[in-house]
């Protein structure tokens, strides 16, 4: 399910990571971005699926959004979305402290490139990660 996990130099050292990442609070960022995602979903299925729909006409407009299994499915798969991207968010920034060179942004491996541009998502990173000393797992775990 997170590619990122078999990253890690052992089981017990990522099952660990895992539990921290699924502890952390979501990032004000992850919080912004869901509250909009939220909405600008609501306001399409307002507009645009339920009216198609055409169920439980007796209800109010709200009422038919917020009960019905499409909106619900819906809003319930962006918060997890939302929710496993700060998930592998927190195992890359792990895995980069131990020494383990992986785009933040994508996981790409960024081991052997010479340029500080991922190849997979196009993104800048810090070249000291492709300096593998710089980010000792002694000098950055603890
Ligand atoms: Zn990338």
């Amino acid at each position: 399910m997170f590619p990122e996990l078999g990253r890690f130099r052992d089981p017990p050292t990522a099952e660990t990571a895992f539990r921290e990442a699924q502890r952390a609070q979501s990032g004000i960022r992850d919080v912004i971005v869901a509250v909009i995602a939220l909405l600008v979903l609501t306001i399409v299925f307002v507009e645009w699926v339920e009216p198609r729909l055409g169920q439980w006409r007796e209800a109010s407009q709200w009422a038919r959004t917020f009960l019905s299994p499409v909106y619900i499915i819906g809003s319930s798969y962006v918060i997890l979305r939302i929710r496993r991207r700060s998930i592998q968010r927190h195992l890359r920034r792990r895995l980069i402290a131990s020494g383990v060179p992986i785009c933040l942004h994508c996981g790409y491996d960024l081991r052997g490139l010479q340029d500080a541009r991922c190849p997979e998502c196009g993104r800048s990173f810090d070249a000291r990660l492709l300096l593998p000393t710089e980010f000792s797992s002694d000098s950055v775990d603890g």
